[in-house]
């Protein structure tokens, strides 16, 4: 095969339908068995979504006119014997709004490569050429074009050609098209760009201010060079919505309108710090999973699953980093970044999952199992986001105390970006065997306590060297979440739980998860009862939970309710609601080496 790139042009076909339609043409196809598929799943988002389900029409021609394409499987097709160079055009349905696969309307369009381009077999390596046209549609008039492809013609933020250096690249910068709102900001002398689509009332100097001081904690613990030129989030702004994926050097965002600071806004909301903490985590993957990746990565297989067990390390260590970033640059204090702690370990703690499934088998299965939740994911599965995120806090502390101080997870990382940053790929168990090397003492037992055991994790133990006491209590409400003391006034004696999630449905209160082991559990209710009565009254909507709440431990009670159409009874004997809601607290005792090394590690002091 020649060296030709692949030459690829997306025209915005039919924005009110939803449809972008997608050329490729190959110079030099194999003039036999040309081979052309969509990825089935997006690198970031481990789960097969198979992409090619919305491709609604592909035909392909040569010189010589029209080129049958056979449908192999699910998405692949083979061109009939031709000369070259091949063109295939396919129309692409785009109507999914999230970050992970493509939407078009007449607002705006946005794409990853993943759900539009088609890659011929053998061609992977090819550098790549993308034209974007401008839409014909007066209702696109004014759109611009915001992606970190490498220009090859029009102005900044115009229309014009794209050039990626192979298909991996391609699809490795996501595209945002339309009338967005932009700001941009220096962060240790590499600009970034902030584009906002969606309408929004923000406060973009404030926005630009506290993602700069983030970004350059980053840039700063990774050392320098960066990995990247220019960096851009692209941030959809919805009424409802939340996600965020990862790319080299951008990444696609999606959050509510009211998670960006407002104008006139002066406190930091906790919806705000959300979203900041969602910027850091997806530009601290930018080094942690876009580079150094696990050794199955490389390279992305893009038509089936590629288990790894080391998804704690990527989306939990960066879970951890995210909001300790904002901690070290000063978006959040003390007390604010102790709260998210504490409000990570009541997560943990309210899953019964975490007795269920390892950290390690956690990673291992989010094809399956974090990616497609249902009613009993809670029972049966821990994220290896929030556990991940835990084992990183306890593995810091732990090479720390392991070294008297001399070394933390930051100086991990960063060995880990020496030594693998390359894209070469980390192998299973290298992370634990660097983690011992670096400790100077065998680690190993941790390791398999945290990632191979259900065991809860050592963090009491763990914090006090730092001169921090983990406390538990019970919730004291279904909007408790965790991370400080009960509010004065809480009441004392054991309250009354049913060990059930509830929503709020039409005509009473929908279970959404009846957790295993509870009262409701025993009582034989299920995920997915309606009930409409406690002890004769009717419940409405999520009033269960409070009116529950409102009973002491052991209380009998009866509930009426139906499973599908069929009217139920249940007999109930409510548990004491568990000590599973965690804060962290300074102790006022603590010896002053432990307040000096928790003073040096929150502030990120070299090595930790
Ligand atoms: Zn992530």
């Amino acid at each position: 095969m020649s060296t030709a790139p692949l030459r690829y042009s997306v025209a915005m076909a039919d924005p009110a339908g939803h449809v972008f339609e997608v050329t490729l043409v190959v110079a030099n196809p194999d003039p036999n068995r040309a081979i052309l598929r969509l990825p089935a799943w997006i690198p970031g988002s481990y789960t097969v979504r198979d992409f090619a389900r919305n491709i609604v029409r592909i035909a392909a021609h040569d010189d010589a006119g029209p080129v049958t394409l056979t449908k192999l499987d699910k998405d692949s097709w083979q061109a009939a014997p031709c000369t070259g160079p091949l063109t295939v055009v396919a129309r692409v349905y785009a109507w999914d709004l999230s970050v992970r696969a493509a939407h078009l309307d007449a607002s705006h369009a946005f794409f990853n490569g993943t759900s539009l381009f088609l890659v011929p077999d053998g061609a992977r390596h090819l550098p790549c050429e993308l034209v974007i046209e401008a839409p014909e549609d007066p209702a696109c008039a004014g759109w611009k074009v915001a992606t970190t492809l490498p220009r090859a013609s029009g102005s900044p933020w115009g229309f014009g050609t794209f050039s990626a250096s192979d298909y991996d690249a391609l699809i490795d910068h996501p595209v945002e098209i339309g009338t967005w709102t932009h700001v941009r900001f220096e962060a240790e002398g590499i600009p970034h760009d902030v584009v906002i689509t969606g309408v929004v009332r923000v406060d973009l100097g404030r926005l630009a201010t506290d993602l700069a001081a983030i970004c350059a904690t980053h840039l700063r613990f990774f050392g320098k060079p960066a990995p990247f030129e220019r960096y851009l989030f692209l941030v959809m702004a919805v009424g409802d919505g939340y996600g965020g994926l990862e790319h080299r050097s951008s990444t696609a965002l999606l959050c509510k309108r009211t998670d960006l600071p407002a104008p006139e806004l002066d406190e930091v909301s906790d919806a705000y710090i959300g979203f900041l903490g969602l910027c850091s985590h997806e530009y601290f993957h930018a080094w942690n999973v876009k580079r150094i990746l696990p050794a199955v990565f490389v390279p992305y297989d893009l038509w089936q699953p590629r288990p790894t067990t080391q998804l704690w390390a990527f989306e939990g260590v960066t879970s951890y980093f995210d909001d300790l970033g904002l901690l070290r640059s000063r978006r959040i204090t003390e007390a604010q970044w102790l709260e998210l702690i504490g409000r990570t370990v009541t997560g943990v703690l309210r899953t019964p999952g975490r007795l269920m499934q390892t950290l390690a088998d956690s990673s291992f299965d989010a094809w399956t199992k974090y990616y497609k939740q249902d009613e009993n994911s809670p029972n049966a599965l821990i994220s290896y986001y929030t556990k991940g995120s835990l084992v990183a806090l306890a593995l810091d502390l732990l090479l720390q105390r392991a070294s008297s101080g001399s070394v933390g997870l930051g100086a991990l990382w960063r060995a880990l970006w020496q030594r693998y940053g390359d894209g070469s790929g980390v192998p299973e168990g290298a992370i634990e065997r660097l983690a011992s090397e670096l400790a100077g003492a065998d680690l190993s037992g941790f390791f398999d306590r945290a990632l191979r055991s259900t065991e809860d994790l050592p963090l009491a133990d763990l914090l006090n060297d730092v001169g921090l006491t983990l406390r538990l209590r019970a919730a004291t409400g279904s909007e408790d979440r965790g991370g400080k003391p009960a509010p004065s006034g809480s009441r004392a004696t054991a309250v009354g739980d049913l060990g059930v999630s509830v929503g709020a449905g039409a005509s009473g209160a929908i279970l959404k998860h009846v957790l295993q082991g509870g009262a409701g559990h025993a009582a034989g209710l299920s995920a997915g009862d309606v009930v409409v009565a406690l002890d004769g009254l009717r419940v409405e909507g999520s009033s269960l939970a409070a009116r529950v709440r409102a009973l002491p431990a052991g209380t009998e009670v009866t509930l009426h309710g139906f499973r599908r159409d069929e009217l139920r009874t249940w007999k109930a004997r409510l548990q004491a609601a568990p000590a599973t809601t965690a804060w962290l607290e300074p102790n006022p005792d603590a010896p002053p080496e432990a307040v000096a090394r928790r003073t040096r590690w929150l502030a990120g002091e070299p090595p930790l």
